[in-house]
């Protein structure tokens, strides 16, 4: 097949009845051509499989949420019901290279087990003990490889680990979103060492659902940026900027944009060292016809608590003690029919401090206008981390298109970035 020219017909993302995935023209995945996992066939094939389960556990070491290991299933079960052997590899939390208990993926093992799966947990992720396991498993079985973080080569991208790991499998599959923005040995070097590479399912509409949302929204295309620090978002929304119809600003990171524009900002969370940036953020906005959206009225407390007496103020009203907790109801309301009247939009990080109960509704609100864009029809795209926690706390997690299960991917495929675990699937 000739890769060129197929880019070259292409205006935007289509899937041929190659199993290919072609991104589009407008982003950095113009050359990608990347092999679906739904168009193979995996039966007695050693299936590596990179997935995302660093979830999180309690004390007790159980999983306080299953969405990384569920998210993955899909692509687990095509290689079982193909008659393939999936061979997991995962990291969990930050071991540092050491083999500490407390980072050991047996909770995952026994969650598979509790959902049927027959797994075979290999104590350590290569050498004699991995390939022991790899070969006392059957196909339709699972091998779960132990923590890939227990080795410091992992995250150095090592080659001589990596082929370690592909000595154990005769195909890769990669289905970690949430690790794909880093060039990990797991994430990146071990795909190249084959020519049987695959997106899993969940990377796939991961991809899909970005891509679209950035290089083909239906409109009016709209961008929610919230959370706590301007530094963390400050090239998403430059890129956004290039593409958005409307941008709505939230969280902490306001506070910095009402210091730029000479506000009295008492206590809230101030980046003194970002107001000029924020400063020409609002001129670029300007300048480029974008609608910057800013909360006219903020929730306001004496004390970070939840205990604390709070009311609402004119962002034009704040005193020398105040801290801005969360957007006030003038700004929901305005935020709310952009978000309803929206054709596209991408959320990420919340509106205020949202695990405080008493500061959450501006969050929620948002969360809840999502929620109603969706039944309107809106294509609607809630990025990892805390708006992610939000909107399943919130209960909305199943009323909007999709919930990204990469924060830190997530944002950096939307800054137009390239993923690396996305780039060794290339072909
Ligand atoms: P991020 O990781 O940048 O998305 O930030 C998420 C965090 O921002 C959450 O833990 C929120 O509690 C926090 N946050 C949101 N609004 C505010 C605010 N007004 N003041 C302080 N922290 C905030």
């Amino acid at each position: 097949m000739d890769n060129l020219n197929l880019i070259v017909i292409l205006e935007q993302k289509i899937e041929t009845n190659f199993p290919y995935i072609c991104y589009s023209i407008s982003h950095k995945y113009i050359n990608t051509m990347i092999k679906s996992v739904a168009d193979f066939n995996f039966n007695g094939r050693k299936v590596l499989i990179r997935v995302d389960f660093n979830v999180p556990l309690n004390e007790k070491f159980e999983i306080t949420d299953d969405i990384r290991i569920s998210s993955s299933q899909k692509t687990i079960d095509k290689v079982i019901n193909d008659g393939g052997l999936p061979i997991l590899m995962s990291h969990l939390g930050r071991p540092d290279g050491e083999k500490k208990a407390k980072y050991s993926l047996k909770p995952v093992a026994n969650y598979l087990i509790s959902k049927g799966y027959k797994v075979h947990l290999a104590e350590d992720c290569i050498g004699e003990i991995a390939k022991k396991t790899v070969s006392n498993a059957q196909f339709g079985e699972v091998v779960l490889l132990e923590n890939l973080r227990f080795y410091k080569e992992e995250e150095k991208n090592d080659l001589s680990f990596a082929k370690e790991l592909a000595s154990l499998g005769d195909c890769y599959i990669n289905d970690a979103f949430g690790t794909a923005h880093r060039a990990h040995a797991s994430t990146y070097q071990v795909g190249l060492e084959f020519q049987d590479r695959f997106a899993g399912y969940l990377i796939k509409a991961e991809l899909d659902f970005l891509d679209v949302a950035i290089s083909n929204p239906k409109r009016p295309l709209v961008a929610i940026i919230g959370g706590a620090k301007i530094s963390g978002k400050i090239d998403v929304i430059n890129s956004l900027m290039a593409k958005c119809d409307d941008i709505i600003i939230g969280g902490g990171m306001i506070f910095t944009f009402f210091k730029a524009m000479g506000l009295e900002i008492g206590k809230s969370l101030l980046e003194a060292d970002r107001i000029e940036m924020a400063k020409s953020l609002i001129e670029k906005a300007k300048e480029n016809n974008i609608k910057l959206h800013l909360p006219t009225d903020t929730v306001v407390a004496k004390e970070f608590n939840n205990d604390s007496l709070f009311s609402t103020k004119s962002i034009n009203n704040l005193s020398s003690d105040d801290i801005g907790m969360d957007i006030g109801n003038a700004s929901i309301s305005t935020f709310s029919q952009i978000i309803e009247n929206a054709g596209t939009v991408i959320w990420n990080g919340p509106m205020g401090v949202f695990e405080m109960s008493n500061f959450a509704h501006g969050t929620e609100s948002i969360a809840k206008s999502l929620a109603i864009a969706t039944e309107k029809g809106a294509i609607t795209i809630v990025g990892g981390g805390d708006s992610a926690s939000a909107i399943k706390q919130f209960g909305y997690d199943d009323k909007v298109s999709h919930v990204s299960t990469g924060g830190g991917a997530s944002l950096e495929f939307l800054e137009g970035k390239e993923l690396p675990g996305i780039k060794a699937l290339n072909f």
